[in-house]
């Protein structure tokens, strides 16, 4: 060894903190997605972290009427749908710990203190809490030596709920040093009905809300119905003292895909990475993107599906159906055009009515009572009148139930979940799940492997033996029903490892009929369509084919 000491610096990770101003479902989740699709163009490592300032600790028991679906991670976090977008965006399986509630935060405080971490001290907003939101922050940083961490602010600036995490921001600007920090604040700017004019002053109020936190936005992304035009743009510049290249304009566009390109053609790429001095790997290239957004206006004709849940007046409910049906049928070139429908009002004797202009059929997840035997009505129409079918999770159990009363004659066969006394309960409860007592974190979640069976139409659309798929449930087929089933013409082609846990089944004289207990929908990515969806949308455009 030679006297000299090197020393190596580890590449320091610069921190994009993404706020929100004047109201809330402004497109935060989009923009931060497109904002890191954009720099991956760039060859940048980026990775995201989004911040939810309510108590729970996660998303797990609340209401899709709420926020829009829960979506479930590879490792079985249930998070937002934000994640969602992320993953779809950044063609990336990101973890539960780069999801940061005010629920986790507070849960690792309150922990600490009673385990004597802090004796002899008050604990506080500041410094406790907010040391413990930097350090999950950095935690990520250093878990994933991501080049970018992109932290989306959930909220709106000036909620009381997100102070602190606006605070641990501010305190991380002066911590990494202003030359690794950037903020970037997304904000609404409306437009009059009357004079059809946009108006500024809601940005102006919003960004002076973000100083009063001690926080000087760095970029302006503007939502708003219409382009800006350069008067707006200079006037949001000025009062926000950012330069006008900074200031983004944002309209709303038909494909969120778009958003992206949108806002790379304003050079929001070459801003971060000179604002945050990075070093682009290679020459972006977004042909592929464009390609696929070019693809979703379908060249090659469009179908009709129907959707049909509970969760109808929110389609946020049902995001990562949409989305992969989007995937499925750029892939193919078809434009899918799709609409929610609520099962509480069919019945047999309207349902052919309702579906009759619709190329396939989709029974997604779902709990409880309200509209299952509409459900399963739309299971038996699609079954008897061969129409392209995919049913998920509850849709899954829905037609094991439909089949058991309809095919199999088990009258009232039901699932525990929803009759507990029925006579035939051909889905029942998983055997763990029994012992289990609290709510949260407790379905069987996340990626869990799948044995598929050759020969059958999963094996063709899968390709392969093996798969990995997302779930999330607590009821499962019934194993004293699965010979009786099978016997009557039903084909489970999939299960667990154990081979005792059914994970797909299928119809073989039909063509398109096939049912997930996991989800497919939650690993669809824009350039690699779920197996599953691809094949009910390329289905239903041949069935709409012969049918012209
Ligand atoms: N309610 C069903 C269960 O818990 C299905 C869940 C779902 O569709 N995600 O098993």
């Amino acid at each position: 060894m030679s006297g000299s000491i090197w020393f190596i610096m580890p590449n320091q990770t610069k921190y994009i903190f993404v706020t929100g101003g004047v109201l809330s479902g402004l497109g935060k989740g989009i923009t931060v997605s497109s904002i890191g699709r954009i720099l991956k163009e760039y060859g940048i490592k980026v990775t995201a972290i989004k911040i939810d300032p309510y108590i729970n600790w996660d998303a797990g028991t609340m209401n899709p009427f709420q926020h829009g679906e829960v979506f479930v991670l590879e490792d079985g976090g249930e998070v937002d749908l934000d994640f969602g977008n992320y993953e779809r965006f950044l063609d990336e399986n990101l973890t539960s710990d780069h999801s940061i509630t005010t629920g986790k935060v507070f849960y690792r405080v309150i922990e600490k203190e009673r385990k004597g971490c802090y004796l002899g001290q008050t604990v506080q907003i500041i410094p406790h809490v907010t040391n413990e939101i930097k350090s999950l922050i950095r935690n990520v940083a250093e878990n994933t030596r991501a080049d970018v961490v992109l932290i989306e602010i959930g909220g709106t600036v000036g909620d009381i709920e997100s102070m602190p995490f606006l605070e641990a921001a501010r305190q991380m600007f002066i911590e990494e040093g202003p030359e690794n920090v950037m903020f970037i604040h997304v904000t609404l700017v409306p437009q009059l009905s009357s004079t059809k004019e946009l108006k500024t002053k809601p940005t102006q109020h919003s960004v002076k809300e973000l100083r009063a936190a001690g926080i000087q936005p760095d970029m302006i992304i503007c939502r708003s119905p219409i382009p800006l035009d350069k008067e707006h743009v200079e006037k949001i510049a000025l009062y926000s003292n950012v330069p006008k290249k900074a200031v983004i304009s944002a309209p709303d566009v038909e494909n969120t895909y778009e958003v992206p390109l949108l806002l790379e053609s304003q050079g929001v790429g070459e801003y971060i990475i000179r604002r945050l001095s990075l070093s682009p790997k290679k020459i972006p290239d977004f042909s592929s993107w464009k390609d696929f957004c070019e693809r979703l206006k379908g060249p090659n004709g469009s179908v009709r599906i129907a959707i049909v849940g509970k969760y109808a007046k929110l389609k946020d409910a049902y995001l990562s159906v949409i989305e992969a049906l989007k995937h499925a049928g750029a892939a193919l070139g078809i434009r899918v055009c799709y609409e929610v429908l609520s099962s509480e009002k069919i019945t047999r004797n309207n349902v052919e009515n309702i579906l009759r202009e619709f190329d396939g059929i989709i029974v997604p997840g779902g709990f409880g009572q309200r509209g299952v035997e509409g459900k399963i009505e739309v299971i038996r129409y699609a079954r008897e009148n061969n129409v392209p079918f995919l049913g998920i999770c509850f849709g899954f159990q829905l037609t094991v139930i439909e089949y058991a009363r309809n095919v199999v004659g088990l009258k009232d066969a039901h699932s525990t979940e929803i009759d507990p006394n029925t006579p035939h309960p051909v889905i029942d409860l998983m055997e763990e799940q029994k012992r289990i007592e609290k709510y949260g974190g407790t379905m069987r979640l996340g990626g869990q492997k799948i044995i598929i069976k050759e020969g059958t139409l999963a094996y063709r659309l899968y390709g392969t033996k093996e798969i990995v798929e997302r779930h999330r449930h607590r009821y499962e087929v019934n194993s004293r029903y699965i010979d009786l089933l099978e016997s009557h013409g039903l084909i489970f082609s999939g299960t667990d490892e154990s081979g005792e846990r059914m994970e797909i089944l299928e119809l073989p004289d039909r063509a398109y009929f096939i049912a997930s207990q996991f989800h497919p929908e939650f690993k669809s990515r824009p350039m690699k369509p779920a197996p599953l969806f691809y094949g009910l949308v390329k289905a239903a455009f041949e069935r709409k084919q012969s049918s012209i």
